[in-house]
């Protein structure tokens, strides 16, 4: 038995990165997981196969996070198809890099919408079944952005920031209600948001990186899937980096 088994969980983003590694790693623990995606269903079914291949159970769950309608959607789907929902992964990102004089406010819209207005919506919409359980955990992925700024992210950093506070309110308004809310602040990963950057870039972020790699997404999954435990019934509220350092 796994120590997930019985529970059932929602990974936004999950077709791609850390949101793939995060639903193959809840499967693994025996969550039944919906694995939701936006713009890539090939991927999104490959991770449902996967997860199936070795034994668990998981479901597609199309639908853009920054849309209120999809996300009630998507949920009701979800609990349709698996009866409850305990776990939140609210991991959905994009980036729209440039310096702040050059950034436009769609870009500054669509970074807050996909990366921030959808953990408030997401969370709003599942927590309703966590309390009447009273049991619940939702794990939110920020950044070291969030942290420490960045220049060219003035609308990811500050999506990642409000993160932040957003994880510590909800941590104090759902505590007595069983629900444990934590972020998890990975620095740079290997995945697609990090492939455009040119090999020189990489090599100057290393430099400044103490363990002097990126981080694999199934690193980040890890840190997660605990969050996610039993195990981490007495931490919320927290924000735990994982970036080999960078940020200490
Ligand atoms: P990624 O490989 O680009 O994957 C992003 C995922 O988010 C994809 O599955 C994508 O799905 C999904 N997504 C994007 N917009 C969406 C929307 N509107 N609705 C639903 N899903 C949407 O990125 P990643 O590196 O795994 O990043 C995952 C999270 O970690 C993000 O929140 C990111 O900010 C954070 N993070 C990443 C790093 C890093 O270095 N990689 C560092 C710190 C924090 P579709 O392809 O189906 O649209």
């Amino acid at each position: 038995m796994g120590e997930l088994q019985d529970h059932v969980a929602l990974v936004t983003g999950a077709s791609r990165g850390i949101g793939r590694a995060t639903a193959i790693r809840l499967a693994e623990a025996g969550a039944r997981v919906g694995v939701n995606y936006n713009s890539s269903p090939n991927a999104a079914a490959e991770v449902v196969e996967t997860i199936r291949s070795r034994g668990g159970q998981a479901i597609t769950l199309p639908g853009d996070v920054s849309s209120p309608e999809a996300v009630q959607a998507m949920v009701a789907s979800l609990v349709e198809s698996f009866g409850k929902i305990d776990i939140l992964v609210n991991n959905a990102g994009i980036i729209r890099d440039t310096l702040l004089l050059r950034m436009s406010e769609a870009d500054w819209d669509a970074v807050l919408n996909t990366n921030l207005k959808s953990a408030f919506t997401c969370t709003k919409a599942v927590v309703r079944y966590m309390m009447k359980q009273r049991w619940g955990r939702i794990v939110n992925v920020s950044s070291v952005s969030g942290i420490l700024g960045n220049p060219g992210q003035a609308n990811y950093s500050s999506a990642k920031a409000g993160l932040i506070a957003f994880t510590k309110t909800v941590a104090r308004e759902f505590a007595s209600r069983g629900i444990t809310a934590n972020a998890v602040a990975p620095g740079f990963i290997a995945t697609d948001i990090t492939s455009g950057l040119s090999r020189d870039t990489k090599d100057s972020l290393i430099k400044q990186i103490p363990l002097e790699r990126f981080g694999k997404a199934e690193e980040v999954a890890e840190l997660i899937a605990f969050l996610a435990s039993d195990r981490a019934a007495y931490i919320t509220g927290q924000v735990i980096p994982i970036d080999g350092g960078l940020a200490m």
